[in-house]
C-alpha cells in the first residue's frame, strides 16, 4: 500500500513512477517515450493511459458537484462566473499532474495485473519508429 502511494505521488509530481527520477514530459503533456533514467516505457500502447485520465478528469469536476449538494446555488451573473471560473482554472492547471496520475495508474495495473508480453515482466521490449519527432 505504501508502494501505491509513492507511485502515484510520483505521477502527481510528473516523475517517472517507477524510479521517481526521470521526468514524464518534456513540453507542457507531451510525454516521453521512455524514462531517461530506468528506461521504462510508459505507455505501452498508444491510449492505454486514456480511461485513467477519463476518471482523473473527474475528480476536479466531482468537487463542483460536492459544492452544489451542500446547498451552493449562483444568485446572480457573477457568482456563475466566478463559480465557473473555480471550477474551470483548476482542471486546466492539474493537467499535466493528473496526465502524471494517469500514467502511474496505468503503471500500477501492469504491475499488479502482469502481462508477460509487457517488458517490464521479460517480455520483449517495443522499439517505437518516433514519427512525431
Ligand atoms: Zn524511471
Amino acid at each position: 500500500m505504501k508502494n501505491i502511494w509513492r507511485v502515484l505521488s510520483r505521477g502527481l509530481r510528473r516523475r517517472c513512477p517507477r524510479c521517481g527520477e526521470g521526468p514524464l514530459f518534456r513540453r507542457g503533456i507531451k510525454a516521453w517515450e521512455r524514462c531517461s533514467q530506468c528506461g521504462l516505457l510508459y505507455e505501452r500502447n498508444y491510449g492505454d493511459t486514456w480511461m485513467y485520465t477519463i476518471i482523473t478528469d473527474r475528480i476536479p469536476i466531482f468537487a463542483g458537484i460536492v459544492a452544489w449538494y451542500f446547498g451552493f446555488r449562483a444568485m446572480n451573473w457573477v457568482g456563475a462566473t466566478l463559480f465557473f471560473v473555480a471550477m474551470a482554472v483548476p482542471l486546466v492547471l492539474t493537467i499535466p499532474h493528473r496526465q502524471g496520475l494517469a500514467i502511474a495508474l496505468d503503471y500500477l495495473s501492469r504491475v499488479y495485473f502482469p502481462d508477460p508480453s509487457d517488458e517490464i515482466h521479460g517480455g520483449t521490449p517495443v522499439h517505437r519508429a518516433n514519427a512525431d519527432d
